[in-house]
C-alpha cells in the first residue's frame, strides 16, 4: 500500500521505526507530528525527514505500526557477557509507569521492586537518574543566578528534553545562546560514570557497559551527541519486554535498593519525570541560592493554566527578584512563548504533553484513556516528593559528597568540563527554506 498519508520516517532515523506490514494508512501519526509536536518542512526541498524522535506518533499509532528501535537485546547479550560490568540507570519517570506493563494501575510507584528486578536479572550496579538530575539542577541554578547577577543572556531555556534541544538546533539555531549548557541528567550521570565511578571502583572503561532506561525515544539519539557517554538507552516499555523475555515478574521479585555512589535522589530529582517539575527543582535551589533559605516554591500551584499541553506562567519572588518563569510544553506552544520572549527570565521546555511521564518510550496505554493515565503518573511523583526525607538537590548526600571530593562546586572548570555540552545550528537539514 502506498503510505500517503502516514508521517515519513526515514531508515537510518536512530529512534523510530514503521512496521510497513502494519500500517493502515489512516494518517494519525502524520497529523499528531504536525499538529501536536509541531513539525514543519518542505519535503521536496528538506535533506531528510525532520524528526525530533519524540515517539509521540508511537502512542498514537491504533495499529502498533510505528516502534522505538529496540536495542534491548544488546543489552541481553552484555548481561549474557561474563567479561563485562553492566550498569543501568533508572530515569525518574519509568517507576510510575513500569507497573502497567505488568498488569498494575496507571501511576503504580515502583522503586524498590524495579530495583530488584534489574539486579534479579543480571544488572552489577542499579543506579537513579534522580542523583543526575539532581546534579543537573545544582549546576542549572548555579547558571541561571549567574546569568541573572552578571546580566547574561535572558531567558535561560532548560536543556534536558533533547527532542526540544533538536527543535531549537532545526528551527531556530539563533536562539542556541538562550540554552542552559547544562547536560541532560542522563548525560551527567553517563559523564560521571565514565570518570568517577570508574576512577572510585579502579575500573576500566573497556570492561564496563552503561545502559539507561528511560521514557524517551529521544534519549536513543541524545546518547550519540558529542560527550553524551551512555552506551546504550532502552525505554520502559523495552525493559518490560527484557524482563518477560528473561522470566522476571516484577511484582513478585525482591525489592532492593539502589547500588551506593548514584544512589540516592531528592524529591526534587524525581519531580523531573513532571511538566513543570524541573523549574520546581531549580526555583528551590535558586531561593537557597540568593536567600540561604529551604523553601518549597510551588510553581505547580502558582501558575496559570496549570494544565497538561498547556503554557504555565508565574512570578516568583526570591530574595531582591521577581522571576518570571514558564514551562512550556509542546513545540505550537513553545512558538508562542518564542514571540514573548522579553517577558520572561526563565523557562523550562519539554516535547511531551504532561513532561516525561507521557514520553514515547512509556507502557502503551488506550489513546482515549492517554492524557488520564499520564496525569496520574506524573501525580505519582509529585506525591512520592511530598513524601520524600529529602526534597532539596542541594540537601542529596550524594549530591554533597561528589562536589566535596571530585568536582569541587557547582560550575567549578572541572563541573563545567565533565558536565556542560555544546549545541549546534541543525538548519541546514531543512534544506533552502529558511527556518
Ligand atoms: S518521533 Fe516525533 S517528530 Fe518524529 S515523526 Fe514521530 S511525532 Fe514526528
Ligand atoms: S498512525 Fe500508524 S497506521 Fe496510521 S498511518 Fe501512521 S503508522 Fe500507519
Ligand atoms: S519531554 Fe521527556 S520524554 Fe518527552 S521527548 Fe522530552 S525528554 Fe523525552
Amino acid at each position: 500500500m502506498e503510505l500517503s498519508n502516514a508521517v515519513r520516517i526515514d531508515e537510518d532515523n536512530i529512534a523510530i521505526k514503521r512496521i510497513k506490514e502494519k500500517c493502515v494508512n489512516c494518517g494519525i501519526c502524520k497529523n499528531v507530528c504536525e499538529k501536536i509536536v509541531g513539525i514543519r518542512y518542505d519535503d521536496k526541498k528538506a535533506r531528510e525527514a525532520i524528526c525530533i524522535h519524540c515517539g509521540q506518533c508511537i502512542l498514537n499509532c491504533p495499529v502498533g505500526s510505528l516502534v522505538p528501535k529496540y536495542d534491548y537485546k544488546k543489552v541481553l547479550d552484555y548481561l549474557h557477557d561474563t567479561e563485562k560490568i553492566v550498569t543501568i540507570s533508572v530515569a525518574p519517570s519509568v517507576r510510575a509507569s513500569i507497573g502497567e506493563g505488568f498488569g498494575l494501575d496507571a501511576g503504580t510507584f515502583l522503586e524498590k521492586e524495579l530495583v530488584g528486578a534489574l539486579k534479579e536479572v543480571g544488572f552489577d550496579y542499579v543506579f537513579d537518574v534522580t542523583f543526575g538530575a539532581d546534579m543537573t539542577i545544582m549546576e542549572e541554578g548555579s547558571e541561571l543566578v549567574n546569568r541573572l547577577k552578571n546580566k547574561l543572556t535572558l531567558p535561560m531555556f532548560t536543556s534536558c528534553c533533547p527532542s526540544w534541544v533538536k527543535y531549537l538546533e532545526i528551527y531556530h539555531p539563533e536562539k542556541i545562546r538562550h540554552l542552559s549548557t547544562v547536560k541532560s541528567p542522563i548525560g551527567i550521570q553517563a559523564s560521571l560514570l565514565n570518570t568517577y565511578f570508574l576512577k572510585v571502583n579502579e575500573l576500566d572503561k573497556k570492561s564496563v557497559i552503561n545502559v539507561a532506561v528511560v521514557p524517551c525515544t529521544a534519549k536513543k539519539f541524545e546518547i550519540k551527541r558529542t560527550e553524551m557517554g551512555m552506551d546504550i538507552a532502552i525505554t520502559t516499555n523495552e525493559l518490560v519486554m527484557l524482563l518477560k523475555e528473561s522470566n522476571i515478574d516484577i511484582t513478585k521479585v525482591q525489592p532492593s535498593d539502589f547500588s551506593p555512589l548514584f544512589g540516592k535522589g531528592s524529591g526534587s530529582g524525581l519531580i523531573f519525570g513532571k511538566s513543570g517539575g524541573v523549574m520546581e527543582a531549580a526555583l528551590r535551589y535558586a531561593n537557597y541560592l540568593l536567600t540561604g533559605e529551604d523553601k518549597i516554591i510551588n510553581f505547580l500551584d502558582l501558575a496559570e493554566n496549570n494544565k497538561s499541553g498547556t503554557i504555565k506562567r508565574a512570578t516568583v519572588n526570591i530574595g531582591d527578584y521577581n522571576l518570571r518563569v514558564a514551562a512550556v510544553t509542546g513545540m505550537p506552544n513553545l512558538e508562542v512563548v518564542l514571540n514573548e520572549l522579553d517577558n520572561y527570565d526563565f523557562i523550562e521546555v519539554m516535547n511531551c504533553p504532561n513532561g516525561c511521564v507521557s514520553g514515547g518510550g512509556q507502557v502503551l496505554s488506550p489513546i482515549t484513556k492517554m492524557n488520564e493515565i499520564n496525569l496520574e503518573r506524573g501525580e505519582s511523583l509529585v506525591e512520592d516528593d511530598k513524601n520524600n526525607k529529602i526534597r532539596f538537590s542541594y540537601q542529596n548526600p550524594d549530591v554533597i559528597s561528589i562536589y566535596k571530593t571530585y568536582l569541587d562546586y557547582p560550575n567549578s572548570p572541572k563541573a563545567l568540563k565533565i558536565l556542560h555540552t555544546n549545541f549546534k545550528d541543525r538548519s541546514d537539514i531543512l534544506g533552502e527554506q529558511s527556518p
